[in-house]
C-alpha cells in the first residue's frame, strides 16, 4: 500500500515494539523514513518519561536512533497546553518526578494548597491524601487537566491500573469533566503539528498541514480516533492492541490498514 505523506506521527507501544518484544518491521520502517529524509514524530501518551529517556530506550532496546525532539509525549503536550492556557499557574500535580521536573523547567510553581490547576497523570505514589487534595482543589474551582486516560498499563504482571483509573476516581469525587491532553484528544495532535512545524521552519523547510501528515498506530480508540478527531489520515497496524474484528462495529474507519509496516511503501 502506498500514499504519499510528507510526515508521519507514530505511536510507540504496539506499533514500534510490543512491551519488551521488538517489532522488526517497525524498526525497518523508521530506517526507511530516515533514508528518505521524511520527517516524523513519535506521539505517545506515556507521561512518565522525558523525551530523552524515550529516545534512549528506543536506541538501547529497539535498534531505533532518534533525537529527543522527535518524541512528543503527553507530558510535553500538557506543558505546552498549560503555557498557552494557564501561564504562570500554580499547579498541584498527581504525577511522576519526570513530569514535575518538566513543569518546573517550564517555569511553573508546584504547590500543595490553593492551586490554579490540578494536573493528573500516572502517579505510582498515589495515596488518599493526594486524591483528597485534588478533589477539594477542583471543587474549589481549580482547572482539572489530565495528561492521558489510558485505563491500563500492560506489563509482565498483567493489566495494571493506568492514569485513566485515577481520572475515573476524580471524575466521581468532583463531578467534573477534565481537559484531556493525550490521544484520542485533539490537544496532543494539535501540539504535535505545532512542534513538527517549528522544527521544519528552523530547518528552513515549509510548514505542513494536517492533510499532509498521517497518524500511524495500533490502538483504534486512542491512535486512530486521535487522527479522526483532527481530520488527519490514519494508518492502522495490526501488530499490537486492536484487530480487524474491533473495526466491524465502528463508524469511523482507519484510512489505511496493514498487517505490519513492511506492507507500507514510502
Ligand atoms: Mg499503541
Amino acid at each position: 500500500m502506498k500514499q504519499e505523506y510528507k510526515a508521519y506521527f507514530i505511536d510507540l507501544d504496539g506499533t514500534m515494539y510490543m512491551g519488551k518484544n521488538r517489532i522488526p518491521s517497525a524498526e525497518a520502517f523508521i530506517k526507511r523514513l530516515q533514508k528518505k529524509d521524511i520527517p516524523f514524530l513519535f506521539v505517545t501518551n506515556n507521561a512518565t518519561k522525558t523525551t530523552q529517556q524515550v529516545a534512549d530506550k528506543l536506541h538501547n532496546h529497539y535498534d531505533t536512533t532518534v533525537e529527543a525532539n522527535q518524541v512528543y509525549t503527553s507530558a510535553v503536550a500538557s506543558v505546552d497546553y498549560l503555557l498557552e492556557h494557564h501561564p504562570g499557574a500554580k499547579i498541584f500535580l498527581l504525577g511522576s518526578e519526570s513530569l514535575r521536573g518538566q513543569l518546573v523547567e517550564a517555569g511553573f510553581t508546584l504547590v500543595d494548597n490553593n492551586p490554579d490547576v490540578v494536573l493528573q497523570s500516572l502517579d505510582i505514589n498515589l495515596d488518599y491524601q493526594k486524591l483528597e487534595k485534588a478533589t477539594l482543589a477542583i471543587r474549589n474551582g481549580a482547572a482539572f487537566v489530565v495528561t492521558n486516560i489510558d485505563s491500563n498499563i500492560p506489563n509482565e504482571k498483567g493489566l495494571c491500573p493506568g492514569s485513566g483509573a485515577t481520572t475515573a476516581f476524580l471524575r466521581c469525587s468532583t463531578g467534573q469533566e477534565p481537559v484531556i491532553i493525550g490521544k484520542p484528544s485533539s490537544v496532543i495532535m494539535e501540539g504535535a503539528i505545532h512542534h513538527l512545524n517549528e522544527q521544519l521552519k528552523a530547518a528552513g523547510k515549509q510548514a505542513l498541514t494536517k492533510e499532509e501528515i498521517v497518524m500511524v498506530g495500533d490502538n483504534y480508540t486512542t491512535d486512530i480516533m486521535a487522527g479522526v478527531n483532527v481530520s488527519m489520515d490514519t494508518l492502522m497496524v495490526l501488530t499490537g492492541f486492536s484487530s480487524r474484528e474491533d473495526l466491524v462495529t465502528v463508524e469511523a474507519q482507519p484510512t489505511h490498514i496493514v498487517e505490519d509496516l513492511t506492507h507500507w511503501e514510502l
